[in-house]
């Protein structure tokens, strides 16, 4: 079955009628699949399984969807958690993801995040994915402070240039994040710093929307290395997130399957480390995009039609406020009518926010669309809700999820401006 697909006429988002969820709902909202969440998290952990890797731990990035009742899903299936805050600690655990199942990332952890962290945890965090030497210092002090040991990971920097948007890029030595490695090796030998910090594992993310795997399997292969080097007893090895998802059509040939990665990450720990140690850390993903961008989308009205001499703008009742990509990144997004019609002009999709970057799409071939059509942004599921802001004074939009049972839930109200002002 497609996740999209229209049915006399009408469009439906994983066997749900839009419009009929539309008569009942103010938009814009995001519509959300439990059934494409679950098969998501299933292929990626299963695919784990299938490629022989030891024991995975499957960590959803918590920033890419931090909707509560998307994580209870995700949590109940066993997934663990990448989170970057405190406030993502927080709705991780309360969603019950237990903290062995969870790794801190961020080169910014407050000594408040730090501290929190420690004590929710009772010490038993999988680990504080560390970025610098004053990053180690701090963790060291807290936890000597409150008796426990912090496990601790390093965030390699492999120093590898990932064919992605430079935005979210972050492999190289003059991106913000991760370790070289000489640093990591003189760090491990200054014992000041391990008095009450362990060091359990190592971690590399090099990016995201990842389509071309070249620099995954360098970024492993150096990451084994350091491995090695440091002769130290890892419980696990952390190949970080990234894996990208056909925004566009023409990405759908280049998108690597679960399978394709799977088998990469195998062939690559194999070669590069399990032939080389007596040692079988187990292995740890950070995946976001992949698990939970296809799983929703964003449902939006037409406001009115402007036309000024050769440029056709469609307004629509969602904003950059809603959903931020397209003017972050210039990232593509599908824009689909809810009703099936033939394609007549070519149009720019544009919200309602006072900024030009404010637009979902340029050029766009559409059929005529009139005020209180709907349309689609499709594959909004990450980094949709979780970047949006209250930018214009705008309330956040509502979050409703199509459960198994095909049934409606809402898991997110709207704000109203009793809630906002
Ligand atoms: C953002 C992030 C991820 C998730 O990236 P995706 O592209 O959504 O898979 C994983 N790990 C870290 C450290 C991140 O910052």
């Amino acid at each position: 079955m497609k996740n999209l697909e229209y049915k006399n006429k009408k469009l439906q988002f994983s066997k749900t009628d839009i419009a009929s969820v539309a008569k009942n709902n103010k938009t814009p909202f995001y519509l959300y699949s439990e059934e494409i969440l679950v098969k998501n998290y299933q292929d990626f952990y299963q695919g784990a399984v299938n490629a022989n890797l030891i024991n995975p731990l499957v960590c959803f990035a918590l920033k890419s969807n931090p909707n509560k009742e998307l994580v209870k899903i995700l949590a109940k299936m066993g997934s663990g958690a990448d989170i970057v805050s405190g406030g993502e600690l927080k709705r991780a655990m309360e969603c019950g993801i237990p903290a062995e199942k969870i790794v801190f990332s961020g080169v910014g952890k407050t000594e408040e995040e730090i501290l929190y962290a420690l004590k929710v945890s009772k010490g038993k965090l999988c680990s504080f994915n560390i970025e610098s030497l004053e990053e180690l210092e701090l963790i060291n002090s807290c936890a000597k402070r409150t008796k426990t040991v912090a496990r601790i990971c390093f965030r390699l920097n492999p120093v590898v240039k990932p064919k992605t948007h430079k935005y979210i890029s972050t492999g190289n030595k003059t991106h913000k994040f991760g370790l070289l490695e000489k640093d990591v090796l003189s760090f491990l030998k200054e014992k000041k710093y391990w008095s009450h910090s362990k060091l359990v594992g190592l971690s590399i993310h090099i990016g995201s929307q990842l389509l071309d795997l070249k620099a995954t399997k360098k970024a492993i292969a150096k990451m084994c290395d350091i491995a090695l080097k440091t002769q130290a007893p890892l419980e696990f090895i952390d190949v970080g997130g990234g894996l990208g998802v056909d925004y566009h059509p023409s990405e759908t040939k280049r998108m690597p399957s679960i399978e394709e990665y799977m088998t990469l990450v195998y062939k690559t720990l194999h070669k590069e480390f399990y032939s080389k140690s007596d040692l079988r850390p187990r292995v740890v993903f950070e995946p976001g995009r992949r698990i939970i961008a296809k799983a929703g989308i964003l449902v939006m009205r037409v406001l009115r039609n402007k036309i000024s001499e050769d440029n056709h703008f469609v307004i629509v009742d969602g904003g950059m406020n809603d959903f931020m990509r397209p003017s972050l990144y210039g990232a593509y997004h599908g824009v689909t009518p809810v009703q099936e019609a033939k394609a007549t002009t070519r149009v720019h999709v544009v919200g309602p926010i006072c900024e030009t970057s404010d637009c979902f799409g340029s050029d766009r071939p559409l059929p005529a669309l009139k005020s209180g059509d709907l349309v689609i942004l499709e594959d909004t599921g990450a980094y949709g809700y979780s970047m949006g802001s209250n930018y214009n004074l705008r309330g956040r939009p509502l979050e409703l999820l199509i459960q198994k049972n095909q049934k409606l839930k809402t898991v997110n109200k709207a704000q109203d401006y009793k809630e906002l002002l």
